[in-house]
């Protein structure tokens, strides 16, 4: 059977997503990136092969997020995308008349505004917590209930009891101060949620010309108070896709099923989940520049370098031992 791979690398995630001809998810992997993408991707890359049927070919490869030069390095990608255009071309895929997009990580969030199919506007969010997963997963800890049930206690509130959310320091306090005047938990994580959604259509959301159908993805659409909070205060239904946490990954792998067509693919197999993989980072004394290139080396051998503004580095055909770029360098 013939399959495309997307890899997704973020800060908090690496989500991996395999896709059939039709487009639709054979498996996915979503595991933490904690500060190393590469050992990420090689991880995630292990989990599904073991999880993925064993007559599976892989036909393409794409890569997107953060980490998507990276990611692309490692397994040979046919196609790497920013993050806007995997999630447009995900959600395009399962509603072809998407016209809005909320996309809320653990640490950053995401709006994308899209008519007849073509991205018209965006915006992102990777600054402020307030608007984010990690707002919820401070409140879910301080209150020692698991992040996992708080959209549940969300939908059982009884009062609306509006909490200060504009920074997470104010929300704690504001917090503590709701429940000492006795509102239950459930009115207070509903707060919460409400204090969220205010951040995020105040934030990224601010200006938008938001209109349905609204697909709401990332981790935190998990979140069944998240999603009412939304389509409390913008009147409007909000669709949360299934695969919702994998989206960046599954519009990589159609990216990358489109990028192979008429063409073999550059996925090196996986057998590079065995290779040894770092990063290098030299100053080039080369002119007043001085740009800091970074080389990416496989087993010993640099297989590329970038960050140098004429091309000096990045542009070489024949990449030689890191040793010896630093050896040159210095001389
Ligand atoms: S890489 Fe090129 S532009 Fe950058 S410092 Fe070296 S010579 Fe100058």
């Amino acid at each position: 059977m013939k399959a495309y791979l997307g890899i997704d690398v973020g800060s908090v995630s690496t989500d991996l997503a395999l896709i059939d001809e039709k487009g639709d998810v054979i498996t996915s992997v979503y595991i933490r990136t904690q500060g190393q993408p590469i050992r990420a991707v090689q991880n995630g890359m292990e989990l599904l092969k073991r999880d993925m049927p064993k007559d599976v070919e892989i036909a393409g490869a794409g890569t997107t997020g953060s980490g998507r030069k990276l990611a692309s390095l490692i397994i040979g990608a046919d196609i790497v995308k920013n993050e806007i255009t995997a999630h447009a071309v995900a959600a395009t895929h399962i509603r072809p008349d998407v016209r809005t997009i909320f996309e809320i990580g653990g640490q950053d969030s995401k709006i994308i505004i899209l008519r007849d199919g073509i991205v018209t506007d965006f915006a992102m969010n990777t600054v402020c917590a307030a608007g984010t997963g990690s707002f919820l997963d401070q409140q879910a800890h301080r209150l020692n209930i698991p992040i996992e049930e708080f959209g549940d206690m969300a939908l059982k509130a009884r009062e609306t009891v509006r909490i200060a959310g504009r920074c997470t320091v104010f929300a704690e306090s504001d917090m503590i101060h709701k429940q000492q005047l006795g509102y239950s938990l459930p009115d207070i994580i509903n707060g919460l949620c409400e204090a969220l959604v205010r951040n995020y259509l105040n934030n990224v959301g601010k200006g938008k010309d938001i209109q349905e159908p609204i697909l709401f993805q990332g981790g935190v659409a998990a979140n069944k108070g998240i999603k009412a909070a939304f389509e409390r205060a913008l009147g409007k239904k909000v669709i949360v896709p299934e695969y919702h946490g994998v989206m960046g990954a599954i519009g990589a792998a159609l990216l990358a099923k489109d990028a192979v067509k008429n063409k073999s693919t550059n996925f090196k197999g996986f057998k590079v989940t065995e290779f040894s993989y770092k990063t290098n980072g030299f100053d080039c004394d080369g002119c007043p520049n001085m740009c800091e290139v970074v080389e990416f080396i496989q087993n010993d051998v640099v297989v590329a370098r970038w960050g140098d503004k004429c091309g000096k580095w990045s542009n070489s055909t024949n990449p030689k031992p890191h040793a010896e770029i630093h050896h040159m360098v210095q001389g």
